[in-house]
């Protein structure tokens, strides 16, 4: 049995992070402990002397012990936000990135002109680009009139996909399809393709955060000998899919601006921009036909 204050597990938390090498100690300390223990930021200052229920106590250092191990806060905490809205998250899907909310963001300025329409998001993950891409575009309407289709070539992120649309009522608006890419793909064309694809090169995998490295699905983050394998494959067929005026839209590595950029030239997309994340980095090519 352990007897601790509030104070003092939030301290051994803090530690036992540190030690482990872990990036965002205090965030991820008071995380886990407010999962156990229902207590908020301000708990932590006013109550600081409180003694913490032993087994809650226990079951604290359990999972610190876990993050401590490396792995992910969200695969304990088992959600994560992205766009304001709550995800599940589990092994099978990327955890969703606040980088991508640049994406989701090209792409919801882009449909600020649009009426209605169709998004189709290729290699949709946990769903998060496509659900949360409706959730805004549709909001404040009676009608349903934006739709959508998500695939992925992993059945087990499609259920996870799936769950998440029910957990933001999106259910009804998206086909989920299980695809290599395009192949299953319904042909029909849409306003929007979206798609965060794998783009790290293969050997640079091995360097990455173990959080990512050991956690992330490795399908759903390699990229090929340099990290471009997807889009050679994707750009090109993309066309065939898009409406008279639809975009292209793509995450990226923060350097493969320009090759991302001459494929979407060479395939005749026009109106190419790139954006930048939250740190300043090139994330998004978008290009419309
Ligand atoms: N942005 C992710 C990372 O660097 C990679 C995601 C991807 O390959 N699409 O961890």
């Amino acid at each position: 049995m352990v007897t601790m204050t509030l104070h003092e597990l939030y301290e051994k938390a803090c530690r036992m992070l540190e030690e482990a090498g872990v990036p965002d100690t205090a965030y991820d300390a008071f995380r886990l402990i407010q999962f156990i223990t229902g207590i908020d930021r301000s708990d932590l200052i006013a109550e600081g002397e409180r003694r913490i229920d032993d087994r809650q106590a226990e079951n604290c250092l359990r999972l610190l012990k876990k993050r401590a191990g490396r792995i992910p806060l969200q695969h304990l905490l088992g959600e994560t936000e992205f766009m304001g809205l709550p995800f599940s998250v589990d092994p099978d899907v990327l955890i969703p990135r606040s980088d991508t909310e640049t994406l989701v963001e090209t792409a919801l300025e882009k449909a600020a002109e649009m009426q209605s329409g169709k998004v189709l998001d290729i290699g949709c993950g946990s769903g998060c680009i496509l659900i949360s891409l409706l959730h805004y575009l549709n909001r404040g309407s009676d009608e349903t009139l934006w739709k959508g289709v998500g695939s992925d070539i992993s059945p087990a992120a499609l259920r996870t996909a799936r769950i998440n649309g029910q957990r933001n009522h999106q259910e009804d608006l998206i086909t989920w399809v299980q695809s290599d890419l395009f192949d299953e793909i319904p042909p029909e064309t849409y306003s929007f393709i979206v798609s965060n694809p794998p783009y790290i090169p293969s050997d640079v995998i091995k360097d990455l955060e173990p959080e990512v490295r050991d956690h992330d699905p490795l399908g759903a983050l390699d990229g090929g000998e340099d990290g471009l394998s997807i889009y050679r494959k994707m750009i090109p067929q993309a066309r065939r899919y898009l409406e008279p005026g639809g975009w292209l839209i793509v995450e990226i590595g923060y350097d493969q601006k320009e090759p991302v950029r001459e494929l979407f030239t060479r395939y005749r997309f026009t109106g190419i921009e790139c954006r930048q994340d939250l740190a300043g980095l090139d994330r998004v090519i978008a290009g419309h036909m």
